[in-house]
């Protein structure tokens, strides 16, 4: 497909999205997100050497939240390798993403690296010997690294939002802690993870930041082949949440969201898209985002399921 028609397609899906009633909640438990106009929405295509393709409002920047557990995982792999797994779990929880009760079940070990109990267990392990400002630059080092640029930040006001009204998320990390899963007093752990969560990036630098997850030769090597499998894999089975099952049957492509309204969505071999939306459904994951996404792959046939439009 050439990238005049590319481009037309991500107009009409824009389009349709700023036509659509139905807009979807934003996230009110984080204040800092409540307060944002949910009649927006962007998306971003990028391909290893070839133009960026965006259309909507793709030069504002949202808080990436979630998306941020792919980065953390990446770079946790990377420190680590499997002895990550020792600690958290690679499967679908079928649960909210801040569910208490698989915890309990499964005695402290989370479910997947995906749900923020695992992810608080990521950024534990990113923690280990280093303070949480040095590992906060690792991560967010990793993100520009990723996206080829610096201009790419946190967000304090959003951080500190969360840390004054976070009290699952400790609660989580409490429970971590009882059953010798977090090496790190909670309020460290968290305050990392937090920040990490606070990333702000627009569309298109959150489309570039995902290229090293496409496998394609040009793209940013930061990770080996073989990881790249495996984070693809966890992304289509874990990155949705309980919504999990039904982005895979929507889309048929990887993705991770964020309760910020952003979703990363890798088309192996092929290209990274970022899409944003405030407004949420009822798995916490963008509601236009979603259908924006499931739009994009019908008309263009990417999947990893089969490779054709109708
Ligand atoms: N920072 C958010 C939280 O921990 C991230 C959740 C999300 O994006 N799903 O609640």
């Amino acid at each position: 497909m050439d990238d005049a028609r590319l481009q037309a397609i991500l107009e009409q899906i824009t389009a349709d999205a700023f036509a659509e009633p139905d807009k979807g909640r934003v996230a009110n438990y984080i204040p800092q997100l409540a307060a944002i106009d949910a009649n927006q929405f962007a998306i971003a295509i990028a391909r290893p050497g070839r133009p960026t393709l965006t259309a909507g409002n793709a030069d504002t920047r949202f808080s990436i939240q979630s998306v941020s557990k792919v980065f953390t995982l990446a770079l946790a792999l990377g420190t680590l390798g499997d002895r990550l797994w020792e600690r958290v779990g690679r499967e679908p929880s079928g649960q909210a993403f801040d569910s208490m009760v698989l915890l309990e079940q499964e005695k402290g070990r989370p479910r997947n690296p995906f749900i923020n109990a695992g992810a608080i267990v990521t950024t534990d392990a990113v923690l280990s010997g280093a303070e949480p400002r040095e590992a906060l630059a690792s991560i967010l080092r990793f993100v520009r690294d990723a996206a080829a640029d610096e201009d790419i930040h946190i967000n304090d006001t959003v951080a500190a939002s969360e840390i004054a009204t976070g009290h699952r998320n400790f609660a989580l990390a409490h429970y971590l802690l009882s059953h010798g899963n977090l090496m790190h007093p909670a309020d460290l752990t968290l305050g990392t993870y937090f920040h990490q969560c606070a990333i702000e990036m627009t569309c298109a630098q959150l489309a570039h930041a995902g290229l090293f997850l496409t496998g394609c030769e040009n793209a940013p090597r930061l990770v080996s082949h073989s990881r790249i499998r495996r984070i693809n894999a966890l992304m289509m089975t874990c990155g949705h949440y309980d919504g999990s099952g039904d982005y895979a049957y929507r889309v048929g492509l990887p993705g991770k969201s964020g309760v910020g309204g952003g979703i990363l969505t890798i088309v192996p071999g092929r290209a990274s898209v970022a899409v944003w939306a405030p407004g949420l459904n009822r798995y916490g994951n963008s509601k236009l985002g979603t259908e924006a996404m499931q739009s994009l792959t019908d008309l263009t046939g990417w999947s990893v399921f089969g490779a054709a439009p109708d």
